[in-house]
């Protein structure tokens, strides 16, 4: 039996385009620190990688840093450039949430902005919570539990008109949506490769120029002295190549993953009618599905799916293991038997319209068994 994954929010499957450009730079073993021609080989790949990078998030190729991914980003975004009062929002993920209690801890304030029943954050609250010692606003631009894009333009203006620092977890809307960095006017940007068919552990931060932040792995004096350690050059050239090619397909993959997503919720309505979904489709992640059938045990139908060939995910799949009830649908203003039971379903490029069908005879004999 064919298995159909549907769980690209937690990571997706990576290209083969992208493993053959990896597969390809393992041959190149050289440390790109050294002087030697081996060094400066690996150094010019992965120099190459970061315009190409820079070009399609629309930055300044010395505006990239290579991070181990998403949590790292987040991590130094969050633990460096704060101080004082730092604004972020109920519905984070919890590299920037666990890494705002760490700043508690050391005398940090941290304000949560709630947000409303679809997840947006309103400009206005943001707006009030500004103080004079404000450092730093970080709001994530799409959410991975319900898909919700956050208006980041709007935000970011708002902490720039008061001189304040914005950072932006856009993990979820790399690869999958359009993000031109210029544009949205963000002093600091997290992404990471395993979101657009990319491997795992590598990922970046974008530091606008100018940006005050100190460093948050100290040694060498990798990535402009802003990052110490040896870079992982396979990682960095198959990111690279997975973002290009996740740009340059952009508009057809938001068509296909979004024809998806409108047919799962128009068979599930005519199956289950009464199927609950959260989130907000008007500015949303083309694949993100969060749903709820009052009555419905989570744990046991994510079972019950995965043991007839269905691989989705309830809630928030990097921390599903250690979360019973989802932050995210109690900011939303679920009720705990909803925000501990619904369910994610997420879509990508490789998904075909028979999985959609599939699944949702699998769901209707799993939610009658
Ligand atoms: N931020 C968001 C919104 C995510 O969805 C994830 C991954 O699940 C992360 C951060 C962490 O990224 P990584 O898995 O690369 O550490």
């Amino acid at each position: 039996m064919e298995r159909v994954y549907l769980d690209n929010a937690a990571t997706t499957k990576i290209r083969p385009e992208v493993l053959d450009v990896m597969v390809r730079a393992y041959s190149e073993f050289g440390n790109p620190s050294s002087v030697h021609r081996e060094g400066q080989h690996a150094k010019k790949a992965i120099e190459e990688a970061r315009d190409i990078i820079a070009f399609q998030l629309n930055c300044d190729p010395s505006e990239i840093v290579f991070t181990s991914g998403g949590t790292e980003s987040d991590n130094w975004a969050l633990k460096c450039a704060a101080g004082g009062h730092v604004i972020t929002s109920k519905i984070e993920h919890p590299a920037v949430l666990r890494s705002c209690e760490m700043l508690e801890k050391h005398g940090v304030r941290v304000t949560y902005l709630p947000v409303d029943k679809h997840g947006f954050v309103s400009p206005d609250s943001l707006e009030k919570a500004l103080t004079p010692d404000t450092s730093l606003v970080s709001i994530m631009m799409a959410n991975n539990e319900i898909g919700t894009i956050e208006p980041i333009r709007e935000l970011c203006g708002i902490a720039h008109e008061h001189g304040v620092l914005f950072h932006t977890d856009a993990v979820q809307a790399v690869g999958s949506v359009s993000v031109d960095i210029r544009n949205l006017g963000v002093d600091l940007l997290s992404f990471s490769a395993h979101k657009f068919y990319g491997p795992k552990g590598i990922g970046g931060l974008y530091l606008k120029k100018g940006t005050e932040i100190s460093s948050f792995l100290n040694g060498g004096s990798q990535e402009f002295h802003m990052r110490a350690g040896t870079q992982n050059v396979q990682g960095i050239l198959g990111m690279a190549e997975a973002l290009r090619l996740a740009v340059d397909e952009q508009e057809e993959s938001i068509s296909h993953i979004s024809f998806l997503r409108d047919l799962l919720k128009k068979t599930l309505i005519e199956k289950i009618p009464q199927v609950l979904f959260h989130g907000d489709e008007s500015s949303a992640h083309p694949g993100i599905v969060n749903l709820y059938v009052p009555g419905m045990d989570g744990e046991k139908t994510l079972l019950l799916l995965d043991v007839k060939g269905f691989a989705c995910s309830g809630g928030a799949a990097c921390s599903s293991k250690d979360s019973s009830v989802s932050h995210v649908l109690t900011a939303i203003g679920a009720a705990d038997e909803e925000a501990k039971n619904s369910l994610r379903i997420s879509m990508g490029v490789f998904n075909k319209v028979e999985d959609i069908f599939s699944f949702v005879s699998a769901f209707s004999s799993v939610l009658n068994s």
